[in-house]
């Protein structure tokens, strides 16, 4: 069921648990991420990067082949399909695709630009029912060409713009994207503390879950995080699963070579991955 993420980080945020956004690439991607969501009674959020969406074709194709799914698979959970750092463009094409909900990153901006570019996509989202997600403070790591290095963010400027209406904020809070080098010095609770005291009970959203230790997780969830972005860690198992099938030759006997058995212990990892990460979250069962 497509709905926007209002609602269930709303829930989450109260429930003291978090709703996984799980980015999606393609078929197999969106197949296993909503049919375990499903299996586990689970909200879900699919993250669809600008990249991404260039990839399948445009927007269009990704809201059109979503939707379609969640019918055809007889979904009936809530699914938030979700523009995951929208540039100001991007914003206003998901909108017109058909997606759910959308995330503005103005974090680039100087603050007073990404003020008022948030309060007209505010506007704009939530009178045609779509939720909208913010971010203050750059998130580290490289996320399609733009790289950030992990800054903290300022409690203040989270308060602006959590004033602004938006549903639920990005903060950094010395979180990156990809893989966490050796030399990472972990999430700032501190950061995340203030940021929670300023913005009261808005959902506030954790980037970069590859790879952040199960006990940072558990506790950024106890101090306001109700949405985990994962990205890379489904990517990771996607192709160690690949890897392992042709590796052990199994293409070559019989019709291992068929794409629907080539790409289905790909399939099987995410699955399996979308459920250890749920579990942790504490979303089972919260649909
Ligand atoms: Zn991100």
């Amino acid at each position: 069921m497509l709905v926007s993420a209002t609602e269930m980080l709303k829930k989450a945020r109260a429930g003291k648990y978090a709703v996984g956004q799980f980015n999606i690439n393609n078929l197999e991607w969106t197949k296993a991420i909503l049919l375990t969501a499903q299996e586990l009674n689970s909200p879900v959020i699919l993250g669809v990067s600008e990249g991404a969406g260039k990839y399948m074709t445009g927007f269009e194709t990704v809201a059109a082949m979503v939707k379609a799914m969640d019918k055809s698979l007889g979904i009936t959970v809530p699914v938030a399909l979700h523009l995951d750092h929208g540039s100001y463009d991007g914003c206003y094409k998901c909108i017109k695709a058909g997606f759910t909900s959308i995330m503005f990153d103005g974090s680039h901006f100087p603050i007073e630009e990404n003020v008022a570019k948030t309060t007209e996509l505010v506007n704009v989202a939530h009178q045609l029912g779509l939720s909208i997600e913010a971010e203050v403070g750059a998130i580290g790591g490289e996320e399609d060409g733009v790289v950030g290095k992990g800054e903290c963010a300022d409690p203040a400027e989270c308060k602006q713009i959590a004033d602004l209406g938006v549903d639920f904020l990005a903060a950094g809070i010395g979180n990156i994207h990809g893989v966490y080098p050796d030399n990472w010095e972990g999430l700032s609770f501190e950061t995340l503390e203030n940021v929670n005291k300023a913005v009261g009970e808005m959902p506030l959203v954790l980037h970069g879950g590859t790879g952040i230790p199960d006990d940072m997780i558990t506790k950024a969830i106890s101090l306001g995080v109700a949405k985990i972005n994962v990205n890379t860690e489904c990517q990771l198992v996607f192709a160690d699963a690949t890897r392992g099938y042709i590796e052990a030759g199994k293409d070559k006997q019989g019709k291992g070579f068929d794409p629907r058995k080539l790409l289905a212990p790909g399939f099987e990892a995410i699955k399996a991955k979308v459920k250890e990460k749920m579990e942790l979250f504490g979303s089972v069962d919260k649909a």
